[in-house]
């Protein structure tokens, strides 16, 4: 710095990003006497707080140094690595997040440690990749020598292992997880639902012979701070953990696992809106490691770019130990002539029956909490209607409540009409767990059985997963759940109740996610030495997705959504970024979305379609519309969007949330 005011003083500055939403880092001065390198957690005050940040870099300057204020003090904490620095800035600039609210993914611990605070000092074993495992066949060991090449070569790749339910790919992939170990690095897996990894970790153990450490949002503080440090220090060898262990500051990673990677679960859909399996190639890709996707069902996003050779491709085609794969069947409900209020139809019940007197275990699938969606009155059909949202209450007859399923809005259930006071008119219309649950009941009134939705805590989730395992339990009804990666040894027959529910609404995903969904389902059944048999349920057993659950033909079915993507330039074959514009106001929301409307960008191949009242056109008390920018993929959308959300200045109470390839349409 040659300016005049940098000749009057000798104080140094710094750039200090602190984890919240600002437009970038702020500078600060260093005291003398202390020595900082970027990465260093420090506090630093901000208005009349003190907060913990890290030390981004040197300080832009044009400020008279001597009129910043300083760092208070350097933590004692391993600092933020620079490939991980990097790695928020990259997110922060793909997301159009900003930096500081990306930071506080990879802060939610040090941010709560304070350093005065003693250490608890939790051991982590050290997994031994040389512990005995469970034999491999010969595909497996083909597949996990191809992956260990990737490790060993330490660099950059993305290979998507593919295998149906049961192939054993975790082994596999523990194989190259055991390669990397060996060469003295960290390993990261990442599932999509990490409270129900009880059988992962049972695995995980029986291959190395001790337990990864495990990070998430449930676990307690105390346990967070402990993982984080052990991971920065190097003493944590395996991490296996949901989307935000992305953002640990591992000091020597050397392979990351996207386990189940087309799983929806992946896409962090409030805050820094981002998508965990993509930015997880990202960060393989900036470290230069490989990394794997794993799955049975690959998301067309994966499957194109292994087609395309972008991405490896390894094929698990068997079941490990010879198992077959479910055989299934579609039972149209059109013919079944089931009376209100039944949901399980006669060919199901028949099936259940017999396998329960075979000794044998039922899993009912329903993605659907509570006990009935909607709840009517039958005089003047008056619908129960949450005040915050479009969206209906849901009863939950166990906990004698109704509840709004998006803002946890909770009402008594009213035993007269709230629009027309009739007395005793009011209906539960449509199935949920719950009265589910109540059917079987009355069906084979000898078992008890279990239900599983996100109603249940973790422990209680895996309470139950433990007992349906060990064959306690016959009858298991549940939601999504239930679907991924459970090994149930008794389990012949899956009962798919509402097929056809996924496939609703205008999601240009629906029918990749159903038949994933209902593969991943079917395939919980006949795992061991007994066929396994699935029964669909649906309105709709000519569907593309019905048929292709019933030919087992995954790969006809993709190339038929592929081409059907293509030719409408939807993803991943074009590109989208959703933007939704939300407030109090309605009337202020939407003047602002047409105004928005009027700056839009225009291009060849470049469309903005709305604005357009959201599904969810009333969310906690939010009145919301939403802009879907189309593009194809020569197009920069992140410039794009800058270069027209810079011509806009939004209104104090509309908040406008960018979504860069949504999932979620709603
Ligand atoms: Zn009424
Ligand atoms: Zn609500």
């Amino acid at each position: 710095m040659d300016s005049p005011i940098a000749k009057h003083s000798n104080t140094r500055t710094i750039a200090v990003l602190l984890p919240l939403p600002l437009a970038g880092p702020y500078d600060y001065a260093v005291p003398d006497g202390v020595s900082l390198s970027p990465g260093d957690f420090v506090t630093a005050p901000l208005g009349a707080r003190q907060m913990v940040g890290v030390v981004w870099g040197a300080g832009k300057g044009g400020i008279d140094p001597a009129k910043l204020k300083p760092v208070r003090a350097k933590l004692d904490l391993p600092p933020l690595p620079e490939d991980l620095r990097r790695f928020i800035d990259w997110v922060a600039d793909y997301t159009l997040a900003a930096p500081g609210a990306v930071l506080r993914l990879a802060m939610r611990a040090p941010s709560a440690a304070q350093p005065k605070k003693p250490r608890r000092a939790v051991a982590f074993d050290a997994p031994d990749a040389e512990h005995p495992g469970p034999q491999l066949s010969v595909q497996q060991a083909d597949a996990a020598r191809a992956l260990g090449d990737a490790v060993q070569a330490q660099n950059y790749s993305c290979t998507l292992l593919q295998g149906v339910t049961g192939s054993g790919k975790t082994e596999v992939y523990f194989e190259a997880i055991a390669q990397a170990l060996r060469q003295g690095k960290q390993a990261l897996v990442l599932l999509p639902e990490i409270a129900l990894t009880v059988q992962f970790l049972q695995r995980f153990a029986a291959r190395f012979g001790a337990a990864p450490a495990e990070w998430h949002s449930q676990l307690p503080d105390a346990r967070r701070r402990n993982i984080w440090r052990a991971v920065a220090s190097g003493e944590a060898r395996v991490v296996v953990g949901a989307r935000s262990a992305l953002f640990l500051a591992f000091t020597d990673l050397g392979l990351i696992i996207a386990d189940e990677e087309h799983d929806a679960a992946y896409k962090q859909e409030d805050g820094v809106i981002y998508h965990a399996r993509d930015m997880a190639v990202v960060r393989a890709h900036l470290k230069d490691i490989p990394i794997v996707l794993s799955s049975a069902t690959p998301s067309l996003e994966t499957v194109v770019n292994a087609q395309t050779g972008r991405y490896g491709h390894l094929i698990l085609p068997d079941r490990h130990g010879g198992a077959q794969l479910a055989s299934i069947e579609a039972v149209d409900m059109r013919a079944t002539g089931l009376p209100a209020g039944q949901f399980i139809s006669p060919r199901l019940l028949h099936l259940m029956g017999e396998t329960l007197a075979r000794g044998e275990q039922v899993l009912l699938f329903l993605n659907r909490r509570g006990y009935a969606p909607l709840t009517l009155c039958r005089a003047c059909g008056n619908r129960m209607e949450c005040p915050n949202c479009s969206a209906w209450l849901v009863e939950h007859r166990y906990h004698n409540r109704m509840l709004c399923h998006h803002c946890g809005h909770e009402a008594q259930k009213p035993k007269v009409c709230p629009a027309c006071a009739a007395e005793d008119k009011m209906v539960a219309l449509g199935p949920g767990i719950e009265r589910l649950a109540e059917e079987v009941a009355a069906a084979f009134p000898e078992f008890t059985p279990a239900m599983l939705s996100g109603d249940h805590s973790v422990d209680q989730v895996r309470g139950a997963i433990a007992a349906f395992t060990r064959g306690e339990t016959k009858l298991l009804i549940g939601t999504q759940i239930i679907v991924k990666g459970h090994h149930f040894p008794d389990l012949t027959l899956v009962g798919v109740i509402d097929a056809d529910l996924g496939l609703a609404g205008g999601d240009l995903r629906a029918a990749e996610r159903t038949f994933q969904m209902l593969h991943q389902v079917s395939g919980r059944a006949g795992r061991a030495q007994r066929p396994g048999h699935a029964v669909l349920q649906t309105y709709m057993p000519e569907h593309p997705v019905m048929q292709a659950l019933i030919s087992g033909d995954q790969a006809q079915f993709l190339a038929a959504e592929s081409d059907a993507r293509r030719a409408r330039a939807l993803p991943p074959f074009g590109r989208l970024a959703a933007l939704i514009l939300s407030g109090p106001d309605q009337q202020q929301v939407r003047d602002f979305a047409t105004m928005l409307v009027r700056h839009a960008p225009n291009g060849k191949d470049l469309h903005v379609l709305g604005p357009a009242p959201a599904p969810l056109a009333l969310l906690r008390g939010r009145h919301r519309y939403r802009l879907l920018l189309m593009a194809t993929r020569q197009h920069n959308v992140q410039a794009l969007l800058r270069r027209w959300l810079g011509r806009v200045n939004v209104p104090p109470r509309v908040r406008l949330n960018v979504d860069i390839d949504p999932y979620s349409f709603m």
